[in-house]
């Protein structure tokens, strides 16, 4: 079974299709979402999801969140003392996933359909492709998260030829997209957007606001206060959704600090980012040919749409309210099980032809002849231009620059600057030609992208017709099958936990923060049942263990309330 996957930022998701529609698959704790957050101890066990997260109020130094934003770097992250590339902890979450689908279909789970920001460059798609292999995830396709979306969407509601603004705010990037479905063919027209703008910039906003009224330096508190901060903040966030007001409140220094915040002043400590948001709306319609007024939906996804500072904003700029039928966490993930059900060839699924966009432009370098034999080298010539409907092929015809010339050569780079050094190379092909005065001799250099973001690129003389092929798959950024095996092996020492223990682990980490935060007797009341609890594990009589967790756990709710 091919399983399709959201591998978001803040938080991923598994989905595979059934008879009834595509369906998400709940995790080992019987949620839908998967918090991308990873933990690994200083004995090599590793944590994934909500117990990743509920050890970084204990442990910070061992946890890593938000990774995919600096995917495809060289960015290191250290936990406990291990470090990692964004990749690998990337595996860590879909092998977590892998794991959760493996055991709710009763079968194993070797393939995968993974959505990708469609603002994301081939760097880091094949580095979410090397996520995949390193956690035993073959993934041939990547599907954009706003076609996904599209999918998803299409299919829910199939009667309609449309134009869709798909607005993807998640927790650390935010992509716009322009899709047409006409005719059973989808397609992406335009995409824009910010890999550095997402939820997580407007909890910062309310941390900001909290800090300012309660006369408090961001740099004063330990680390652990400052994700204690964040936390607060971020609930803050989301309740402010639902009132004109709401109050924050924060432990300091044994002070138990409180402030209100009304939603004016949020939304006005806001304009900023709103703002930003705006540019690449403009953007996207600008690169579509396209009007506000010519778009039929606007769909929203990424968690970060549920804010209303956001909707509230967006109706002000589309006029119009924006569809909200589907959930905005799941919607992406649905789509990549349908499109991994295409992928399969199941029957059920009518075929939705599609098709995407280039989101970068690629080109090669050249010479240009400024003036009467005055020359400039290492200019860019764009041959495949960004949001061009793919799969593309494009051919540029090239002339020598020299007499008696023998060579020319051919190097692949992608990039929207004028200047070649300063975009990516990703190969280069040389190839022999007949000598001759400059400029009679040509060659046509033919790239074709397609839909899985492989390039050919073709060389031929136009005088002598021979020819010279490639194929990159972005070698530059490329593990062979032996350096991942390699790594799979580095990486194997990496203990995951058995699953069946993940729910008391979380229970524990939970109470354990609380017993930390709490003072006097509420301390002391959480100091007994842990010690039940954990009096229980040790025994480890499975009823006993449940009735000590629903216990703690009762507990621990009256006092999060
Ligand atoms: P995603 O990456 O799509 O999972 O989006 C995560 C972001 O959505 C985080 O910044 C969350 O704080 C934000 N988010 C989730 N639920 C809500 C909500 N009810 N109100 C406001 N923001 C939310």
């Amino acid at each position: 079974m091919i399983v399709g996957i959201d591998l978001g930022t803040t938080n991923s998701l598994v989905a595979y299709y059934t008879e009834d529609g595509p369906r998400i698959i709940p995790n080992r704790l019987g949620k839908n979402l998967t918090p991308s957050v990873v933990s690994v101890d200083e004995e090599g066990n590793v944590y994934v999801g909500e117990t990743a997260r509920e050890r970084m109020n204990l442990y910070p130094d061992s946890v890593a969140q938000t990774f995919k934003r600096s995917m495809g770097t060289e960015r290191e992250y250290v936990l406990s003392g291990k470090h990692f590339k964004p990749e690998e902890l990337s595996s860590m979450v879909l092998r977590s996933l892998k794991e959760d689908a493996e055991v709710f279909l009763g079968e194993p789970v070797t393939e995968a359909v993974i959505s990708v920001p469609a603002y994301f460059d081939d760097k880091r798609r094949k580095a979410t492709k090397r996520a995949g292999e390193l956690a035993g995830l073959k993934v041939e396709r990547m599907i954009s998260e706003p076609t996904a979306a599209a999918v998803a969407y299409g299919l829910y509601d199939r009667t309609l030829d449309t134009r869709f603004l798909v607005f993807d705010l998640g927790g650390g990037t935010f992509d716009v997209s322009i899709l047409e479905l006409y005719h059973n063919i989808l397609e992406v027209r335009a995409v824009a957007g910010d890999n550095y703008l997402g939820g997580e910039d407007f909890t910062e906003v309310m941390e900001k606001l909290f800090l300012q009224k309660a006369k408090l330096q961001l740099s004063a508190l330990s680390e652990k206060e400052q994700v204690r901060l964040y936390r607060q903040a971020e609930k803050a966030k989301c309740a402010i959704n639902d009132s004109d007001r709401v109050t924050m409140s924060f432990r300091y220094k044994e002070e138990a600090l409180e402030q209100q915040i009304t939603y004016k002043e949020y939304e006005e400590a806001c304009e900023e980012l709103l703002m930003k948001i705006r540019e690449p709306v403009k953007k996207s319609l600008a690169d579509a040919g396209l009007r506000l007024s010519d778009i039929d939906e606007v769909l929203l996804i990424g968690g970060a749409t549920r804010l209303s500072v956001v909707r509230d904003f967006l109706i002000r700029l589309f006029r119009k309210f924006p569809d909200t039928k589907m959930n905005p966490d799941e919607t992406v993930a649905l789509g990549a099980a349908v499109q991994a059900a295409m992928k399969e060839r199941r029957e059920e699924v009518k075929e939705v032809i599609l098709t995407d966009v280039c989101s970068f432009t690629l080109g090669t370098e050249v010479v240009v002849e400024y003036e009467e034999g005055k020359y400039e080298d290492g200019r860019f010539c764009p041959i495949i231009e960004r949001n061009t409907v793919i799969p593309a092929s494009h051919t540029e015809r090239l002339y020598t620059v020299r007499d008696n010339q023998e060579k020319m050569r051919v190097r692949v780079l992608q990039g929207e600057s004028r200047f070649a050094r300063n975009n990516l190379f990703l190969g280069e092909l040389n190839i022999d030609i007949p000598k001759g005065p400059k400029g009679q001799e040509s060659i046509d250099v033919t790239y074709t992208y397609d839909i899985n973001s492989l390039l050919e690129v073709e060389v031929k003389v136009v005088s002598t017709g021979e020819a010279q092929k490639m194929i990159i798959k972005g070698e530059e950024n490329h593990m062979s099958e032996e350096e991942i095996k390699k790594r799979m092996e580095e990486l194997a020492y990496l203990k995951v936990q058995p699953r069946d223990y993940e729910e008391n682990r979380l229970v524990l980490l939970r109470a354990e923060r609380m017993y930390e935060e709490a003072l006097g007797d509420r301390r002391k009341k959480l100091d007994h049942y842990i010690t039940a609890f954990e009096a229980a594990l040790k025994k480890g009589d499975h009823d006993g263990i449940m009735d000590a967790r629903n216990e703690l756990n009762e507990i621990m709710e009256a006092e999060e309330d």
